[in-house]
Formats: C-alpha cells, sequence, structure tokens
C-alpha cells in the first residue's frame, strides 16, 4: 500500500540540538491522522521538513510517493499547508484573497472563481465574502487560512495546531470541517497538544516527545 506521508528516519539537527530524531511514520491516504506531542517536542519541526519549509538533516519522507529531499516541487503541489500564523493579506477582501492564492498555486485562471466561490462555501464565509481578512474573528480567519491552503486541490492537508486559541464553538465548527474535509477525500496530518482533540479527530495517532516516537497505533477498536 502505498501512504500519503511516508517517513524514514526523518531527522533534524538545529546546530546540537536533536529536534526530530529518527521518525518513521506511515499515513494512510484519506485519514485524519494525529500528531501529539507536548511544547516542543517537535511537531512543527516535522511539518515544516514534510513540506519544504526546512532541510532534512537526514533520513527522508515520501509525500504522496514524492521524496521531500529530491522532489520538492512534487510535494509542494501535493500538500496544503496551514502553520500559526496566516499568510494572509489583512487589507484584501476575503474573496480576494483566495483569488490571488489560487494564482499564486497556477490554479488557471478560467478555473479560478468557481474554486474560489466552492471553498468560500464549503468554508461558511459565503456573506464574507467582500469582509477584509483584517475585520474577520480568529475563527474565521483560521478557516479562511485553511481555505486558502485548498485553492490548488492538494490531496494532503498538514494543519499546525489548528484550534489554537479559539474559543469552545469556533473549535467545534473547526473539527466539523476538518471531518469534512476528510469525507470529500483529504488526508489531513494535524499536530496537537490536546489529547482530547486528537482522540476525538484523528483514527490513528503517533505521540511525540524530545524529538522521538514513543506512541503509534489507531484509536478506533
Ligand atoms: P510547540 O508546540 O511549542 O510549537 P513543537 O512540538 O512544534 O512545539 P518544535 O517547534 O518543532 O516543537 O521544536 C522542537 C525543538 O526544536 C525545540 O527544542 C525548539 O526549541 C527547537 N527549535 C525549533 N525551531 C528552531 C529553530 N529555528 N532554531 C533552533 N531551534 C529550534
Amino acid at each position: 500500500m502505498e501512504y500519503a506521508i511516508l517517513t524514514k528516519d526523518l531527522t533534524k539537527y538545529y546546530g546540537r540540538l536533536l529536534a526530530v530524531d529518527h521518525v518513521n511514520l506511515r499515513v494512510p491516504f484519506n485519514t485524519i491522522y494525529g500528531f501529539l506531542g507536548p511544547n516542543g517536542a517537535g511537531k512543527t519541526t516535522t511539518i515544516r521538513m514534510l513540506c519544504g519549509l526546512t532541510n532534512v538533516s537526514s533520513g527522508d519522507a515520501m509525500v504522496n510517493g514524492y521524496s521531500v529531499r529530491k522532489e520538492a516541487e512534487k510535494v509542494k503541489a501535493s500538500i496544503g499547508v496551514v502553520q500559526d500564523i496566516s499568510n494572509l493579506y489583512p487589507e484584501l477582501t476575503c474573496f480576494d484573497n483566495l483569488m490571488f492564492c489560487a494564482e499564486m498555486h497556477g490554479v488557471p485562471k478560467r478555473l479560478r472563481k468557481e474554486r474560489v466561490l466552492e471553498l468560500l462555501a464549503f468554508f461558511g464565509l459565503e456573506d464574507r465574502k467582500n469582509e477584509k481578512f483584517a475585520n474577520l474573528s480568529k475563527g474565521l480567519k483560521r478557516r479562511l487560512t485553511i481555505a486558502a491552503a485548498l485553492v490548488h486541490k492538494p490531496k494532503i492537508l498538514l494543519l499546525d495546531e489548528p484550534t489554537l486559541g479559539l474559543d469552545v464553538k469556533s473549535r467545534r465548527k473547526m473539527w466539523k470541517l476538518i471531518q469534512a474535509l476528510k469525507e470529500e477525500g483529504l488526508t489531513i496530518f494535524l499536530t496537537s497538544h490536546n489529547v482530547y482533540e486528537v482522540s476525538r479527530l484523528s483514527e490513528r495517532v503517533a505521540v511525540i516527545n524530545k524529538g522521538r516516537i514513543v506512541a503509534e497505533g489507531s484509536l478506533q477498536s
């Protein structure tokens, strides 16, 4: 079976600090996979290596069948990534932000508007279409940031702490959206330090501590 993400002794040093230590993960396609660990465990560093934002020190990762070391461009086309800081423009409207991202991701011009409207509808942001990003609540900003990561229809979505700082209502809505994305066929790799969140959402989970995987398995009987 081919995996959406398959890491082979994935390792990252920052100088002398071993941040990610020979991590081996197998993430099947079309699952929600939880990556759980305390602050400083190595979750963000792992995501950054998976999407080519930081170099791998040793080992490798295959993402959608492509090596992050050798086929970075193909990896980038296969994934959407959302980190804690949004890359959207505060002064642009929701619609314009998504149109701009679609252009940046090479979505053909004739398909852009339809894709953007589809995403706004999926994320419940149709009525905010002409609102500036800066004026959205935190929960809606997070939703639009995820929508922006999906403009090019990636197969795999990497979410770094998607509900961090959200209130209970926004968090519940985010969980529903993540589940709906899975039902649309996406593979979702999400980091969290919240055990409840991961156990509620994920079918499989890996636990990382001090750069090492300390547990891995299915959560459903
Ligand atoms: P958090 O939830 O706090 O973001 P995390 O599990 O995502 O934690 P990382 O951010 O990957 O953990 O950090 C792993 C280790 O690497 C930590 O000890 C951190 O201080 C260190 N680290 C992270 N980024 C850098 C960097 N750019 N330069 C040096 N050290 C770093």
